[in-house]
């Protein structure tokens, strides 16, 4: 004999179209299924967590019923918010300085959420969020798939990737599986920023060099001869030592095209303000110390600029070098 196979659906809808959790559900009452709206089954045992339950059909699976419920707890949660009977959703985002997840608030500003809705793209989006009567961002709900590539491409507002079934889990938190909101920088992260950047704005004035604001990153070090505290920078390229020029002129006055002993090659060199001496590459990007430690600094993009200089400053901090 076949086996027959259940669904599990952990939230009904009842009569009155009203979203309805198992473990809230009241036997007798009517509940049918998100998906295919068929008349689903309560249980509730001693062992296993309550559920409602119906038999797989065509028109619904179980991949379906968790992708729907997470879409509309994700809506239940924005409408019960503004409705005054709930807090708002928080978002859990990776800082873009130290790297940990924290909370950050979804903007009062969002109005309602709706399902399912078409970009002018032709690209359906699972929840969108609602700002001035328009859909302004989007949550995914990711189930087993990510967005892909051609959607991505597609997506013409920002958005955010949660898993559903940490959505069913916990609807007032959304997990950034991936996001493409403006970047995130947590509180002491932001705090750390300052400190760095009043450093950094006193080194250069009195090494008397311009701070660049985009394409040239920079980090403080003390100069290993003169053992001064020196402005260096960095820019995107493939290697160290690189014989290849900047992309962006003019170049910090203190960026210089040198010939190394060590080497025994001409390259692009941060040199010391003070004593013109070369700051070589292996100190500031291998050594644990070096202000570039750690940094990738390949894109040449406003937004891989700001990233970089986030991770230059936290990890400045990190070293006790702030
Ligand atoms: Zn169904
Ligand atoms: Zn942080
Ligand atoms: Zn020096």
């Amino acid at each position: 004999m076949a086996e027959i196979i259940e669904l599990k659906i952990p939230y009904g809808i009842d009569s009155e179209g009203q979203l309805e959790s198992a473990k809230k559900a009241i036997k007798g009452k009517d509940y049918f299924c998100p998906v295919c709206f068929e008349k689903i089954i309560l249980r509730k045992g001693k062992i296993k967590r309550p559920h409602f339950a119906h038999k797989a059909n065509t028109k619904c699976s179980q991949e379906s019923v968790i992708h729907k419920t997470a879409k509309l707890l994700i809506q239940k949660v924005i409408r019960d918010w503004k409705a005054g009977v709930n807090n708002p959703p928080v978002l859990l985002r990776q800082c873009g300085g130290c790297g940990q997840f924290k909370e950050q608030k979804l903007p009062e500003k969002v109005e309602d959420a709706v399902l399912e809705y078409r970009l002018k793209e032709g690209v359906i989006v699972d929840v969108g969020l609602v700002v001035n009567e328009t859909v302004q961002s989007a949550v995914e709900v990711k189930i087993t798939h990510e967005v892909d590539d051609e959607k991505l491409k597609k997506m013409s507002i920002p958005f955010i990737e949660v898993d559903g079934n940490a959505i069913i889990e916990n609807p007032y938190v959304w997990k950034s599986l991936k996001d493409t909101f403006k970047p995130f920088v947590c509180k002491k992260c932001k705090e750390i920023f300052v400190k760095f950047q009043k450093k950094a704005q006193m080194t250069a004035q009195k090494c008397n060099i311009e701070l660049p604001k985009n394409y040239y990153r920079y980090g403080i070090t003390t100069c290993w001869k003169c053992k001064r505290e020196i402005i260096v920078f960095a820019w995107p390229r493939d290697e160290l030592h690189s014989k290849n020029e900047p992309k962006v002129k003019p170049y910090p006055k203190t960026i210089k095209y040198y010939y190394s002993r060590t080497i025994n090659a001409k390259y692009w060199v941060n040199t010391c303000s003070y004593c013109g001496a070369i700051q070589g590459d292996y100190y500031l990007y291998m050594e644990p110390d070096g202000p570039f430690f750690g940094a990738h600094i390949r894109k040449d993009s406003l937004k891989a600029f700001r990233e970089d200089m986030l991770h230059i400053a936290f990890y400045m901090d990190y070293c006790g070098l702030l």
